[in-house]
């Protein structure tokens, strides 16, 4: 050991075996060895609240272990209820299904900006020196609070096409916002972001948990031949 250095750097962990120290590198500052994983999904149920107009959830219990031997639920859900996440084929004419997408995408360092009681959220409302390149870009407004009120639908902050082409510039992977919509329709927004294969992740929850954090986001879509998926959307923090 040299000058206090051990030879482990940040986002490395040093295994011990039997005859020999090995290093096993890791992509990011926060490990698998010390994460702790926060809920940002809202539950899947017959109740979800969903976009006024829509199917509601039918989430049913069709065999019962008393009688059939087994339990099992059918599903019947569009996809855009609860946390999810927007595809390109959603808002563009892109023909690939969200099954298509590289998982690369659904999965990233994270930043969080506060933007609690901003009506229109401008790039002057941000910090951006904090963004970078395929980083998945967190708005957190407090609004999951309203979740399932007529308010939640109606009264919601937009993005701004400037704050929208700078995250385009810096070619980040994906937002994610704790509200139903980045924009109002005909959702401009929704376009501009998925015509540049930057994803959009809806109605998410807790993002209070993740202020002055360093965190990760996992939020993968099912496997499926869709235009977009719900998803269990995930933040790793430190323990
Ligand atoms: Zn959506």
């Amino acid at each position: 050991m040299k000058n206090g250095f051990n030879g482990i750097l940040p986002g490395q962990v040093e295994i011990e075996n039997l005859n020999s120290l090995s290093i096993i590198h890791y992509p990011f500052s926060i490990t698998y060895l010390t994460m702790k994983f926060i809920d940002l999904s809202h539950t899947i149920s017959s109740e979800l609240p969903v976009f006024p107009g829509d199917l509601p959830v039918k989430l049913k219990r069709d065999k019962e272990i008393s009688k059939d031997g087994y339990t099992n639920f059918r599903l019947c859900t569009e996809m855009h209820v609860g946390t999810h996440v927007d595809g390109p084929m959603h808002l563009t004419s892109d023909v690939r299904y969200i099954s298509d997408i590289d998982l690369e995408r659904f999965s990233g360092e994270g930043v969080i900006f506060d933007v609690r009681g901003i009506e229109k959220i401008a790039l002057t409302h941000i910090v951006p020196d904090k963004i970078r390149q395929n980083q998945i870009v967190i708005f957190y407004s407090g609004f999951d609070k309203k979740f399932g009120e007529e308010d939640y639908y109606h009264n919601y902050p937009v993005l701004e096409e400037g704050l929208i082409n700078f995250l385009v510039e810096q070619k980040i992977k994906m937002i994610g916002i704790d509200w139903f919509s980045p924009d109002k329709e005909p959702y401009p927004m929704h376009s501009i972001l998925l015509k540049h294969d930057i994803l959009i992740l809806e109605n998410l929850k807790n993002l209070e948990q993740l202020i002055n954090k360093d965190f990760e986001i996992f939020a993968f879509p099912l496997k499926i031949k869709a235009d977009s998926s719900i998803v269990r959307a995930v933040a790793g923090i430190n323990k």
